[in-house]
């Protein structure tokens, strides 16, 4: 198979974009379409189902079965009167860093429907029996696809009324470090041996298992033949199979018990999903149940994605900001942080629903609209004594996958007249160390647009001190749970105090979050560290509350 590299593949999409009336390079084992930068990265972008058939599930995926088979595959799909002809042309794509991603050019070129005469629709009718099994089943697996499984499954609830059921969804732990470590072709036999034993479950006891995509499965259990033993057999001999040195094969199930029979497919399977994400990251746990505190949990959630387009249109979220403060005591910048008001007059912070908002692919139209009041405001101090402030904003690392952020931003500096150095970019290293190569990538390129990178909240998770050498940030943001020991702890303070020295040793300014109190502060500028951020200094407030201590606090110097 022929390899190309990235700018190529940008090269063939333009020019197939102008012969198709689609054309689209797509990652069929996420099920995403996959965008490219300018830098030469690739990013993760939508879903690519859900444009020729109504259920908005990857049903016939010829493009799944093109990655696997290695051969250009074709496909015809019919949809609200309309004739989808997808070729799916498999392509190995060369990275800049040297590996080789497997992906599908899919090429569609659309037709209307033509009125069909008797002999057509007998002739149809015939394709149609034939294309059956096909469209009912996942094209990679045994399992059916999720359009089917959705159908199936109501079909059978209505079918044996009376019965109780169980919603049982399944999820490959890191499943992306197969095909990474392994390569594509182990990946997808992973994934269709997982199936096989899932279908076997779901053969034996009169249920249904179904794909959902990627490494989602899911299934419709009669409550009466669910065994948790069941799955944790099934899980253990996947994973005496799978595991290796290298690689911890780790499966786990999130089940929901079926309350109400009314409750659409894809909400128990969402109930399903939230028992799931309980265990996700837990190597030792295999089964989790919903129950009434998720049931809670998923109704607050709800909540806040139904409200979410109107609370951000009518300018509920607004930026609060908290001072950032340097050793003499003056205030050199701000980092902005959101706070929703509601319209009953509560206040809430970002805890209670930037999670959900990440979760539900909305998190980007948030930050966009926070980034943009930032800049709004550095536009607005441009002509005073506050030129020199700088704001901090906060990014999402799934903001990298649904916009360009670099457009998105230069865009924004550009149209206000700001200095882009006026505006810092906080990265969390939870976010940077999810991708190594990657965030080193997005750093170098940030920066090279002009803007300052902030590595936020270090030491919060597991911190790599060889983090500090790969990505060149340009300020190192020492989490607040760093500091909780120095007091009475020797070693704490070491560490903190050898972090300050090698972070400023390689060039980075260093800010110490979450100051509370003098002493903190006493010790931490022993340290070596010189910017503070805090409840000691002041909490994050209003714009006019943050102006009146810059008054108070800023040119104390001046
Ligand atoms: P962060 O970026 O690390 O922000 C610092 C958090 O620490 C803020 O919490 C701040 O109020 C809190 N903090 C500051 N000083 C102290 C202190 O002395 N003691 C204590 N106990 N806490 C202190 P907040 O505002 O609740 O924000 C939480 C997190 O939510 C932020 O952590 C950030 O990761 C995220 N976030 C906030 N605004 C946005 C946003 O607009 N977009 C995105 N994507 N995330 C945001
Ligand atoms: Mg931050
Ligand atoms: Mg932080």
């Amino acid at each position: 198979m022929k390899e190309y590299n990235v700018e190529q593949v940008r090269s063939l999409l333009e020019a197939m974009s102008g012969m198709y009336d689609l054309a689209r390079v797509v990652d069929p084992i996420e099920c995403r379409i996959l965008e490219f930068d300018s830098d030469g990265s690739i990013c993760m972008n939508e879903s690519c189902y859900g444009i020729w058939n109504a259920e908005q599930k990857c049903i016939n995926c010829t493009s799944a079965l093109a990655c696997r088979t290695g051969c250009r595959q074709e496909k015809k799909e019919h949809f609200q009167n309309q004739v989808f002809h997808i070729r799916s042309n498999p392509i190995k794509m060369k990275l800049p860093d040297g590996g080789v991603y497997d992906a599908v050019l899919e090429l569609v070129s659309i037709q209307k429907e033509p009125s069909a005469t008797a002999n057509d629709r007998a002739a149809e009718n015939v394709d149609h029996k034939a294309d059956h099994y096909q469209a009912l089943h996942d094209t990679l697996t045994k399992a059916l696809n999720a359009g089917a499984f959705y159908e199936l499954a109501r079909g059978k609830i209505v079918e044996h009324q009376g019965f109780s059921w169980v919603m049982v969804t399944a999820n490959i732990m890191n499943f992306r470090l197969i095909n990474t470590l392994f390569g594509v072709l182990k990946g997808n036999e992973t994934l269709v041996k997982t199936s096989d034993a899932l279908v076997e479950i779901a053969e034996q006891s009169n249920g249904l298992c179904g794909r959902l995509g990627g490494d989602q499965f899911a299934l419709l259990l009669p409550e009466r033949e669910y065994k948790e033993e069941t799955l944790l057999r099934t899980a253990q001999q996947l994973a005496d199979y799978y595991s290796s040195g290298l690689y911890t094969f780790c499966i786990h199930f999130g089940v929901y018990r079926m309350e109400d029979a009314a409750i659409p497919i894809s909400v128990m399977c969402d109930r399903a999903n939230s028992a799931l994400r309980t265990i996700r990251d837990d190597l030792r746990k295999t089964v989790a149940y919903f129950d009434e505190s998720m049931m809670q949990k998923s109704i607050f959630e709800q909540q806040i994605i139904s409200g979410f387009d109107e609370a951000l249109q009518s300018g509920q979220f607004k930026m609060y900001l908290q001072p950032l403060v340097g050793e003499n005591g003056r205030v050199f910048g701000a980092e902005a942080l959101v706070r929703w008001h509601k319209p009953d007059g509560s206040v809430v912070g970002p805890g209670d629903f930037i999670e959900t908002l990440e979760n539900a692919g909305l998190i980007h139209e948030l930050d966009m609209n926070i980034w943009e009041q930032a800049v709004k405001l550095l536009r607005r101090w441009k002509d005073t004594d506050k030129k020199h402030l700088t704001i901090s904003v906060n990014m999402s690392a799934k903001d990298f996958y649904s916009i360009d952020v670099y457009r998105v931003l230069t865009e924004l500096v550009e149209k206000y007249g700001v200095d882009s150095r006026n505006l810092r970019l906080e990265i969390t290293e939870t976010a940077l160390l999810k991708e190594p190569e990657k965030s080193d990538r997005i750093v170098a390129t940030l920066k090279e647009k002009g803007f300052c990178v902030e590595i936020d909240d270090f030491g919060k998770g597991y911190s790599s001190l060889g983090m500090l050498k790969d990505i060149q940030a340009d300020v190192l943001k020492i989490d607040m749970s760093l500091l909780d020991e120095i007091e009475s702890k020797q070693r704490s303070r070491i560490i903190l105090e050898s972090v300050i020295n090698m972070a400023s040793s390689l060039g980075m300014e260093v800010i110490t979050e979450g100051v509370e109190t003098l002493a903190q502060m006493r010790s931490l500028a022993q340290m070596g560290c010189r910017h503070f951020q805090g409840f000691y200094f002041s909490r994050p407030v209003t714009i006019e509350e943050f102006e009146q201590i810059y008054d108070r606090l800023g040119k104390l110097e001046e």
